[in-house]
């Protein structure tokens, strides 16, 4: 009934200039929103999208939180485009999976759809649950069409192996991730340099380990330590380029355990482990290793996110003179710095087969890409929770910054940040940062070259390529048999409860036996195709 009452009006208010128009056939809203174009004529997006006010259906939970159409900035954009999301979740669901599963088996999709899952998406896509948007996109999403145009990352994550794009990715515009940090106090105590090579860093933790740093006369410091150690069981085997992973060099695929540098980085690791330069805890740590280890004025050096420098202020009445400084990645073996951790694009939404007027849709989708809509995703309201200064810089204010959530908590609360299509500028991570943080993020950033453009996206550490759907079973069942069987040895070989180059060949005579070259071929076609996509836009 609503939406009749939105096509009524809609055709209303088109009537006289089609009429003019001389057209005589029946219309729909669909062809209403087409005869209106994404742009004016000076460039700018042409707002409001639609006439009168009109509502699609949303599905999506980012976080455990159900998609609100009452959040201040999407009132915001409601106020602009005229387009209105109503949630077919309820407020109270805690559960994305079971949620998208039932819509499914309903058989009623929303209108827009946004998943956890871009192969979950995909498959949707393919069994004709979402409409491709290509055609869309080129006719009617003009800042989409130049963003796929200029980053191949976007582009490439958006396609699916079918050639289709079944959603609108969130890109990310910065690079880094995680960063490498040292206690800059530890190192003043003891007469260090910034360790600048892996050889280096290795004299350093090895002092950090012998000069009792933190003062108490025990023999407790704890230099290399790292709260993602229960799920990233391989992230200081990076320190020698490598890993437990597939890695590509030159176009090709490899899977790092069959490589040399794999040798070299698991031989250190265990003497690392050994000498105690490496948290003994490293594999049951868990998640709030940070907070512990920091907190007990024990942690030396780890590898994380930004958040590593809130404890310059947190502890700074505990710990006097405690500092964690953003240092440059130590070079490899080989005298290379790399940084191997970065952002990738993510998932984000599409339009299902029983939204009605698409190119409505789209056109909202695009306007979240220009710069009016890109600065309420990111930055929230201007006057409300943002302005811009003397200087023309945007500046938080204080609700944001100082508010009992962080500030992502707090942007996340007005619905900017969300898990749909857009490009999210980290700008927000910047400003609400310290300035230990503004250093390490802008050195990072003035080095592109730290970062391997040419690898395929990885999620905490692991590999996130599209498959296509019949190498995709057998891919998993392969990995199935050799992922954990690795992450085991490794383990095993740290620990000293086994010996690396003892069982070394044994090792890679099992990679072969459990299909590591079918796998590796796998990853080379989805390599392959992951290059292509972005070159056929
Ligand atoms: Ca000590």
């Amino acid at each position: 009934m609503k939406k009749a009452l939105i096509v009524l009006f809609a055709l209303f208010a088109c009537a006289l200039p089609l009429m003019a128009g001389g057209s005589g056939e029946t219309t729909t809203s669909a062809s209403v929103a087409e005869a209106r174009p994404t742009l004016n004529e000076d460039g700018t997006f042409h707002l409001p999208i639609t006439d009168e006010k009109t509502t699609f259906t949303i599905f999506l939970n980012f976080n455990n939180m159900p998609f609100d159409p009452n959040w201040a900035v999407w009132q915001e954009l409601e106020k602009r485009t005229n387009i209105r999301f109503e949630s077919v979740i309820s407020q109270s669901n805690s559960n994305e999976d079971e949620a998208f599963n039932l819509m499914l088996s309903s058989g009623n999709l929303a209108d827009v759809i946004g998943y956890v899952s871009a192969a979950d998406l995909e498959s949707l896509g393919r069994d004709g649950g979402l409409i491709p948007l290509n055609d869309l996109i080129d006719e009617y999403a003009p800042h989409i069409k130049a963003l796929m145009e200029e980053d191949p990352a976007f582009a490439q994550y958006a396609t699916s192996t079918d050639g289709n794009i079944y959603f609108i990715p969130k890109n990310q515009t910065m690079n880094n991730a995680e960063f490498w940090f040292i206690r800059q106090d530890w190192l003043d105590k003891l007469g260090l340099e910034v360790p600048t090579t892996v050889d280096e860093l290795y004299e350093v933790l090895t002092a950090f380990r012998n000069e009792d740093p933190n003062g108490n006369g025990l023999k407790d410091e704890i230099p290399l330590f790292d709260r993602a150690g229960w799920k990233m069981p391989d992230e200081y085997l990076y320190l020698w380029d490598t890993s437990i992973e597939f890695y590509v060099r030159d176009g090709k695929v490899t899977y790092e355990p069959l490589e040399e540098n794999f040798k070299t980085g698991v031989r250190n690791l265990v003497k690392w482990y050994q000498e105690g330069l490496i948290d003994p805890e490293i594999f049951t740590r868990g998640p709030k290793g940070r907070d512990t280890l920091l907190a007990a004025n024990l942690g030396g050096m780890t590898h994380d996110w930004i958040s590593a420098v809130d404890y310059n202020t947190k502890l700074t009445s505990d710990i006097p003179g405690f500092k964690m400084v953003g240092i440059a990645p130590p070079a490899d073996q080989n005298g290379v710095v790399k940084e191997r951790t970065m952002r990738y694009p993510g998932v984000g939404w599409g339009i299902s087969s029983q939204c009605e007027d698409p190119v409505t849709v789209i056109k909202f989708m695009d306007y979240l890409f220009t710069e009016e809509g890109s600065n309420l995703m990111n930055w929230g309201i201007e006057g409300v929770s943002y302005y811009v200064d003397e200087d023309g810089q945007k500046q938080f204010y204080d609700t944001v910054l100082n508010s009992d959530q962080t500030p992502v908590g707090y942007l996340r609360s007005i619905g900017a940040l969300y898990r749909v299509g857009m490009n999210q500028t980290g700008e927000y991570e910047i400003v609400s940062t310290n300035d230990e943080g503004r250093a390490v993020i802008e050195l990072y950033e003035a080095h592109p070259e730290w970062y391997d453009q040419s690898q395929p996206p990885f999620a905490d550490g692991e590999l996130d390529m599209k498959y296509f759907p019949e190498d995709e079973t057998r891919y998993e069942r392969i990995m199935g048999q050799i992922q954990p069987y690795v992450e085991e040895k490794l383990q095993s070989w740290i620990l000293g409860t086994s010996n690396f180059d003892a069982d070394y060949d044994a090792f890679i005579k099992e990679l072969h036996t459990r299909g590591i070259d079918e796998a590796i071929e796998i990853n080379q076609r989805a390599y392959d195709f992951y290059i292509e996509s972005s070159q056929n836009i």
